[in-house]
């Protein structure tokens, strides 16, 4: 099977020597120089993974990584000449599922490239599912269960607690909430994000659940729970 591989690159030498090479590995390659072309090329096709610049114009790689990671395990190498633990934290955080720092060798970039393809794989299977105490939750038909009862979230419910239990440990404010749940051009407003949080903590309310949304005070909120993917909700 031919991989198809997304690079978002701005710098147009470093984007053609990566091309070059990795179409010579058999691979298929699309590109993009900037955060919001990537992103709407990866809404519209079907990529096996994506190499990812911080350093872009526009939606830089960081912020790339929270929108791509609302809805999507396309796994993400970076590959940025910023290499600091920092950065690489950070990155790891957002869902990046390897770093790699530039200038890289295009053995090393190979060989990366291959152990995240055999990696997802696996992963994408087991993200189907996810155990969180008693409550199960089923990523693609977007359904939580409490004990086997659905719970009635509604759409944007459920994307705020997709948002947090992707992402344990991770802060968000208000205002990236709802950058990343609300559609682009919705002007924001910090009472409906308020609210759709405490409405959707009070339907998570059980005697056997840890609370899944906890408050940073004067930050924003996380989930500090573990999220355990599972392959059946009967596992
Ligand atoms: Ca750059």
């Amino acid at each position: 099977m031919t991989h198809r591989i997304l690079i978002i690159e701005d710098n147009q030498i470093a984007l053609r020597t990566m091309k070059a090479f990795l179409e010579n590995d058999g691979y298929i390659i699309e590109t993009a120089v900037d955060g919001e072309t990537g992103y709407d090329l990866v809404k519209r096709g079907r990529y096996d993974l994506i190499l990812l610049d911080l350093g872009l114009p526009g939606i830089d790689g960081t912020e790339f990584l929270s929108l791509l990671r609302c809805d999507c395990v396309i796994p993400v190498i970076v590959v940025s000449a910023k290499g600091s633990d920092i950065e690489k934290v950070v990155a790891f955080n957002l869902g990046a599922d390897d770093y790699v720092v530039k200038p890289a060798s295009p053995i090393e970039l190979s060989a990366r490239i291959r152990a995240v393809l055999r990696r997802g794989q696996a992963e994408v299977h087991s993200t189907r599912w996810l155990r969180i105490g008693s409550i199960v939750v089923n990523l693609r038909q977007r359904e939580a269960f409490h004990r086997g009862i659905r719970l009635n979230l509604t759409v944007r419910e459920f994307d705020i607690f997709r948002l947090f239990v992707t992402h344990p440990g991770v802060v968000y404010d208000k205002t990236e909430v709802f950058r990343l749940i609300w559609e682009e051009g919705t002007e924001y407003d910090e009472a409906v994000v308020s609210v759709h949080i405490s409405r959707l903590r009070k339907k998570l309310v059980f005697d056997d659940v840890p609370p899944i949304i906890t408050t940073v005070w004067g930050i924003g909120y996380k989930f500090d729970g573990t999220a355990i993917p599972i392959d059946h909700p009967d596992a």
